[in-house]
């Protein structure tokens, strides 16, 4: 098949737009897209360093490669990488992360839970079950990254989450109910460092091209504990509806900003841990987590 824009052979074919795109004409489309949603949130100013958190994944690596691209000539812009190791076994090597971000001439640091928590994931599972393990892990990683972002002056953590991830997450909230997630404003609370998903408006199926495209090493495995139930329920759903409708996801993602455009009300901002002191509620989560996993 060729190219809608040019007489190149095609590479990609998207549903959503009806068009075939060669390798060129997809790069210039999908880093148009990423460029749009940054500027449009004002995700990046002078000023800012940004740190990618860097698992190896497709992702991650994909949207550490896009923002080097991005940034690399910018003398008012640090871009960094860090990777936290949770000590799950046969998952994530950071070695591999390593070596992404060095072949990409970026600054990496690592952080472990062992070293931080005293407990692996691998150990918290052991003890727990598999239930908890997306929620623990989730908790204490992002308590850990807040923390390694104070030391080194992060102003913007960037993710590498795609439309599919988004639109899953609207739909799995509203099928739980969980208006307090649906309307969590995306402002983040004082203390905590503001994320950034330049490819939110990508399907995954694209940032995974992109990162073949332009990445060398990334890990295709997957976590041992991802058994979101919901998750993998929801990703069919939506991945059979919107093959009949192509505009869903997006139409999902949109609907997340919107509801998520409303203010906290007064008084429900965070406060400061009163044991750790990160911020949180009365005793911040990363600190009932800890409490949970150690005591079995
Ligand atoms: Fe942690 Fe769950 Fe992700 Fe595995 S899938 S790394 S347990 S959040």
């Amino acid at each position: 098949m060729q190219c809608s824009k040019c007489r190149r052979d095609a590479v990609i074919f998207q549903r959503y737009s009806g068009l075939h795109l060669c390798e060129h004409h997809f790069n210039r489309d999908f880093e148009a897209k990423a460029k749009r949603a940054i500027r449009e949130h004002r995700w990046i100013e002078s000023g800012d360093t940004v740190a990618v958190a860097l698992s190896g994944g497709k992702d991650s690596s994909a949207v550490l490669f896009f923002l080097r691209r991005l940034l690399g000539e910018r003398r008012d812009v640090r871009l960094m990488a860090i990777t936290v190791d949770e000590g799950i076994s046969g998952y994530r090597d950071p070695n591999q992360a390593r070596k992404i971000a060095e072949s990409m001439g970026v600054p990496w640091v690592t952080a472990t839970f062992a070293d931080e928590y005293r407990i692996t994931l691998d150990e918290i599972v052991a003890r727990k079950g598999t239930g908890l393990s997306c929620s623990y892990c989730g908790v204490l990683r992002r308590a850990l990254m807040n923390r390694i972002a104070r030391e080194h002056d992060v102003t913007k953590f960037a993710y590498g989450f795609n439309l599919d991830d988004e639109a899953q997450s609207v739909l799995m909230n509203a099928l739980r109910g969980d208006a307090e997630r649906l309307t969590r404003p995306m402002r983040e609370a004082e203390g905590m460092v503001p994320r950034i998903k330049p490819f939110m408006y990508i399907p995954e199926r694209e940032v995974a091209l992109y990162a073949f495209l332009h990445v060398e090493g990334f890990d295709l495995a997957g976590c041992p504990y991802a058994g979101d139930a919901l998750r993998g329920d929801v990703r069919g759903i939506l991945d059979d509806y919107t093959y009949r409708h192509p505009a869903t996801k997006y139409s999902l993602v949109n609907l997340g900003e919107a509801l998520r455009g409303a203010e906290r009300p007064e008084g429900e901002g965070l406060r400061i841990c009163e044991r750790c002191g990160e911020p949180c509620g009365k005793i911040c989560r990363t600190c009932q987590v800890l409490d949970e996993v150690r005591r079995s």
